[in-house]
């Protein structure tokens, strides 16, 4: 095997993933690329995984936002805010059949999800509508959520929830109009309440915004018999203009 890779890697040397500059690895950033990514380290939010200030004493903190915001959630993380690379990789998986951003972002994912990580966790995806999904494809949560899935070994469910209509973009509206616009949009799938029952869910996207899409799922996973509800996003819009 390890004689196959390094004659792959002759043929083809690793790239890295967000400038096709040469690496030493499969799927990794090159240095650069690194440097432009605003991974997530640090305090954050035990609520929303936005980085916050200062050491904190271990105790949970939380932000500005999820402290007036009730979030129908226990626990969330993020792996990187959005902007720079990060936004260029969201928009990769989304739109441009990245589908091998799949594997780094996993790991990331699981980097971020360690601390609210719980066994026994049910992973599920926030859905695409299905014309979207049509269109698309594919669901880029649902490789996000697969991914993580597979490397906490915890059971995956990719379409949990279903959204009953389409609910257009978010892009533009203000976080008033963000949290009517997904109200009762979401659902739970009718035959995999069976599933949910009782269980921890981890929601997976790969954008928090307002959080209106997470509360929505979080809110029908609750609603079908789901007993704790914490969200894991790739990346994190800290804060709404
Ligand atoms: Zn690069
Ligand atoms: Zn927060």
């Amino acid at each position: 095997m390890k004689g196959l890779q390094a004659a792959l890697h002759m043929i083809y040397p690793p790239q890295c993933i967000a400038c096709d500059a040469l690496v030493t690895t499969d799927f990794g950033l090159c240095g650069s690329c690194w440097r432009e990514t605003p991974f997530i380290t640090g305090l954050v939010c035990d609520t929303c995984g936005t980085p916050l200030p200062g050491e904190g004493s271990g105790a949970p903190v939380h932000c500005d936002d999820c402290l007036v915001i009730a979030r129908p959630w226990t626990q969330g993380r993020a792996a990187m805010l959005y902007g720079d690379k990060a936004r260029e990789l969201v928009l990769g998986l989304k739109h441009a059949d990245r589908l091998d951003l799949a594997r780094p972002a996993g790991a990331w994912l699981m980097r971020a999800a360690e601390p609210i990580l719980r066994p026994g966790m049910l992973i599920a995806p926030v859905p695409l509508h299905w014309r979207r999904l049509f269109k698309r494809r594919y669901n880029q949560s649902a490789i996000l959520s697969a991914e993580v899935a597979r490397l906490a070994k915890l059971d995956h469910c990719p379409d949990l929830l279903q959204r009953k209509r389409s609910t257009g973009t978010q892009d533009g509206r203000n976080r008033e109009g963000r949290f009517a616009n997904v109200q009762d949009a979401v659902s739970l799938h009718p035959r995999r309440k069976m599933q949910a029952e009782g269980r921890h869910v981890l929601l997976v996207d790969d954008v928090m915004t307002s959080g209106a899409t997470l509360a929505a799922c979080a809110e029908a996973c609750l609603a079908g018999g789901a007993a704790e509800i914490s969200i894991l996003v790739l990346t994190r819009v800290a804060k709404e203009s």
